[in-house]
């Protein structure tokens, strides 16, 4: 199964709708009209201008429905004429175009989320403000650190283990990062409890539990997956998207008596998800791997080497594959509490509806595709040795 956040928006935001005349926008000084008499003609080019240097729009990202990265990357396909233009006339130029193809119940639902984002922002007061802008020698153990500096898989190994196939266990946040990570979930439950609010809960099977990306640490979740997550999964995950990884979700789960107990057998909906153990006194809710899947796969039965039970340990991330099917035992007594990332690659979520053959991640494909090959060698043995008895008779 599954589990499909409930209002994940990936990162997407939605601006107020405009009206017919908006071909037209109006922009600082006076007006600038674009020079197509209606939208429907709006084209980019087949070819980009390679040398334009185009703009950030990072600072629209709560005002366009579009990724402030995907118009970066669109803009050099603009008509010549319109490169010179101010940034806000491009950005209604290409949001006209990428509206063309952008599902109407789609953009309802980001639209939804976004208010429903602003109306948490407006109201709910952080607790510990320096959990929203990442600062690293403070978040991260010194070991980590060094490994992300030095960049390569022999330091990544070196601060790893692999208890099996896949799965990587590494010391990553600070024993201050878990506790003020906890002391803020904390004001979140009593937030969500005293303003009775109604929050969503980060995926369809926790109960509890937040999403961090809503409460406003989106900016901080993107950093640590930019230059922390993704260095590492470009090396050990590149099958997946590792080096691609452009969106996230993240969020924290909370597990205990009063909480979510314990957590059924599933796939995430990510490439690569970060598990950081938070803490705080429990026992029980290990977590359980059963082996990398596709889709067609997912129910296949797992192999010895496959089979793995993790004890959480308060600061140790546990780093792996989406599709690694995974749930977590009962959490017996005491509470857990762990923040999980996971990280999706676009690129990658394209590139898989034209493929087949997983092979080259998913443990039944490669078995399957091993199978094959023994049978063909066999077969053709069996050709050769009786292409030789025919000689010979
Ligand atoms: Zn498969």
């Amino acid at each position: 199964m599954s589990t499909a956040p409930e209002g994940s928006t990936s990162d997407r935001r939605h601006a107020p709708p405009t009206g017919p005349e908006s071909a037209a926008a109006v922009v600082g000084n006076g007006t600038v009209v674009i020079p197509s008499p209606s939208k429907a003609s709006h084209r980019l080019r087949l070819n980009p201008s390679s040398d334009h240097d185009p703009e950030s729009y990072d600072d629209l990202q709560n005002q366009v429905e579009f990724s402030p990265m995907l118009l970066s990357s669109l803009e050099k396909y603009l008509p010549p004429q319109l490169l010179s233009l101010p940034r806000d006339s491009k950005a209604n130029y290409m949001r006209d175009i990428l509206l063309r193809y952008s599902p109407e119940g789609e953009r309802t639902r980001v639209l939804k989320h976004r208010d429903y984002r602003q109306r948490i922002l407006a109201s709910y007061k952080p607790l510990n403000r320096e959990l929203y802008t990442l600062h690293p020698p403070s978040f991260f153990v010194p070991s980590f650190l060094e490994a992300i500096k030095e960049n390569t898989a022999e330091s990544f190994r070196r601060i790893m283990t692999e208890p099996s196939p896949g799965i990587y266990v590494f010391k990553m946040f600070q024993r201050s990062t878990c506790q003020t990570l906890l002391s803020e979930v904390e004001n979140f439950e009593r937030w969500v409890h005293d303003a009775n609010f109604r929050i969503m809960r980060p995926n369809t099977m926790n109960k509890y539990g937040a999403v961090l990306d809503d409460f406003g640490m989106e900016g901080m979740l993107s950093r640590m997956m930019d230059d922390f997550v993704r260095p590492i999964a470009k090396v050990l995950f590149p099958e997946v998207g590792g080096s691609t990884l452009d969106s996230h979700h993240g969020f924290v789960v909370e597990y205990g008596i009063d909480r979510d107990v314990e957590l059924g057998f599933h796939v995430d909906d990510s490439e690569v998800t970060l598990n950081v153990c938070l803490g705080e006194q429990f026992s029980g809710g290990e977590l359980f791997f059963r082996g990398v899947r596709c889709d067609k796969h997912i129910n296949s039965e797992a192999q010895s080497e496959e089979i793995l039970d993790y004890c959480h340990v308060p600061g140790y991330a546990v780093l792996h594959r989406g599709r690694h099917r995974h749930g977590a035992r009962a959490t017996t007594s005491g509470r857990r509490v762990n923040l999980i990332l996971w990280c999706r690659s676009s690129v990658f979520k394209e590139m898989k509806k034209y493929q087949t053959d997983f092979s080259r991640w998913c443990g039944e494909c490669q078995r399957t595709k091993r199978a094959r090959h023994k049978l063909s060698i066999a077969t053709t043995k069996l050709e050769l040795m009786k292409r030789e008895r025919k000689v010979a008779s």
